[in-house]
């Protein structure tokens, strides 16, 4: 996978400002936030978008991801947030090295902005299936 800076700050070339490590994961605040407390959590192990990501790094991520939600929450005094994981440039994702952004809302106007443009969904059934049947 090519150097991100992402992988220079696993590395200490980049300094950040840390708010948990561990064998498997770093968080860091976003050096953009969108607003007060926004954190990037991301693995150690290299892969540029999450389904490139191993079982075991996937599981670390997810099991501290709540306990620093609620940190953030706390520390942020919004009780509303989101958790973003962007995928690919048209997805929006900047750094090709896999990070959750944990972005909290504290009104309509602050925070992250989304555009839901629901469709209805069409033969439900079969599109299930088919996912299904890729699951290995
Ligand atoms: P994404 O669009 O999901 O790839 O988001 C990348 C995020 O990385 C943005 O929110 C940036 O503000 C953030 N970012 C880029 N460089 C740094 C850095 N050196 N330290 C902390 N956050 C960064």
């Amino acid at each position: 996978m090519a150097e991100t800076i992402f992988s220079k700050i696993l590395s200490g070339e980049i300094p950040c400002h840390r708010v948990y490590e561990d064998e498997h994961v770093l968080a860091f605040l976003d050096i953009g936030p969108l607003s007060r407390g926004h954190t990037l959590v991301i693995p150690k192990e290299p892969a540029a978008t999450l389904d490139a990501l191993s079982d075991e790094a996937s599981a670390a991520i997810g099991r501290v991801l709540p306990r620093l939600c609620r940190a953030v929450k706390a520390v942020s005094g919004c009780k509303d947030y989101n958790v973003l994981q962007n995928n690919g440039a048209p997805a929006h994702q900047a750094v090709f090295h896999v990070h959750f952004h944990i972005i909290p809302k504290p009104d309509p106007n602050t925070g992250l902005g989304v555009s839901w443009p629901s469709g209805k969904l069409d033969d439900g059934e079969g599109l299930a299936a088919l996912i299904r049947a890729e699951l290995t």
